[in-house]
């Protein structure tokens, strides 16, 4: 299943630059080095307290944004061993692939772009997480940032889309105009292949979804379970369940590492360079697992992420943010002082959203609950 090669990324070269130059370790690779740099990072440490898909009332066993991360890092690693790429480099885009996610998930993240429209501005994940290891983050003496690699900087923003030269010419550094190397296409995939399942997993878990509905609406689980409970009579469903599971997650991995492996050998890739000026991504699942995994995808959206109750806690989220990012506006003087001090460069609409994005879901509904508190007395509540 190896790949030639020349078709990974070396530890070596353009791809290892830094920013600031550094003298190399002695035993430590530049991606090894990047990796722990991510894990050591605060940013890193707050994915605890951010939301996947279910926000803390519902209990701690589901997955944080912490722990889904590990799972992409997992399935990315085995993917990547698989193929013969850089494990390191994939390894480290795995681990620091939402670190620019705000709190409550995709509706913090709705809410934040929505505020940020208002001023003719956007806000993108990707592009914050930039912010964060190239700015946010004070570990050095010698500069700001974690001073990472230039092939962990490309990652973090082409892994899930491309950007075009002519909107983001401050994104020029990093070959716009070519794909990603495999390290950084495959992340996406194994994000998707981890929430795929643990969605299924944890929305069974809330009681939100039912074992039936899934079997009825998710071909590819339906396949497994079906199989396996012919072969298991009376035992456990919820084993049954998590057994389906595990061979659901097994056929997306395998199916992308075949796929992904037979385009290289179709487009007679035989170099990183040849990955990269191919038109369109190289990794990628077969045209069946294809229709096999929008199909699940559907039905955790219109029976999971856009369901009744998840859409409340949605709501509370963009109030949430919404509300503060207005007072914050409003009353700069609010503000920390370590971001007031950048509004005059960066201007006050970004700092907000800077700084809101930063934290942990508990984080801000207690600074919410404070603001309520202050706003009641302020009118004589
Ligand atoms: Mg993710």
């Amino acid at each position: 299943m190896v790949l030639p090669s020349a078709c990974a990324v070396p530890d070596t070269g353009v791809l290892t630059e830094r920013r600031h130059p550094e003298s190399p370790h002695p035993y430590r690779s530049p991606f090894q080095r990047d990796r722990a740099r991510i894990i050591h990072a605060r940013a890193f440490r707050r994915l605890a307290g951010k939301t996947q898909v279910f926000t803390h009332r519902y209990s701690d066993h589901f997955r944080s944004r912490l722990t889904h991360t590990m799972e992409v890092a997992q399935i990315a690693r085995t993917i990547a061993t698989t193929l013969g790429l850089n494990q390191d480099l994939t390894e480290s885009l795995a681990l620091v692939h939402d670190i620019g996610h705000p709190p409550f998930g995709h509706a913090g993240e709705r809410a934040l772009d929505e505020a940020l429209q208002k001023h003719g501005l956007r806000f993108d994940h990707n592009l914050h997480a930039l912010r964060i290891v190239e700015y946010f983050e004070l570990r050095y003496l010698d500069f700001r940032g974690l001073n990472l690699t230039l092939a962990v900087r490309e990652g973090i923003i082409k892994h899930s889309r491309d950007y075009s030269p002519v909107k983001h010419p401050e994104l020029v550094a990093y070959f716009l105009d070519q794909r990603p190397p495999l390290e950084a296409q495959i992340i996406d995939l194994a994000d998707e292949i981890a929430y795929l399942t643990a969605d299924l997993d944890d929305g069974l878990e809330a009681g939100i979804l039912t074992l039936d509905s899934i079997r009825q609406h998710v071909s590819l689980f339906e396949r497994f379970y079906a199989q396996i409970e012919a072969r298991h009579p009376g035992a456990l469903e919820k084993l049954l369940f998590n057994e389906a599971l595990k061979h659901m997650l097994n056929a997306l991995v395998g199916d992308l590492i075949a796929e992904t492996q037979h385009r290289v050998q179709l487009h007679n890739i035989a170099s990183l360079e040849g990955i990269r000026l191919v038109k369109d991504r190289v990794a990628g699942f077969s045209a069946s697992m294809e229709a096999l995994r929008m199909e699940t995808k559907r039905y955790l959206y219109d029976h999971l992420y856009n369901c009744e109750e998840l859409t409340r806690d949605h709501e509370k989220a963009e109030r949430v943010i919404l509300d503060l990012f207005q007072a914050w506006s409003t009353d700069p003087a609010l503000l920390p002082a370590s971001y007031s001090a950048q509004i005059e460069e960066e201007g006050l609409p970004r700092i907000v959203a800077d700084y809101i994005a930063g934290m942990t879901d508990n984080f801000i509904l207690d600074l919410h609950k404070e603001w309520q508190g202050a706003t009641a007395s302020s009118i004589g509540i």
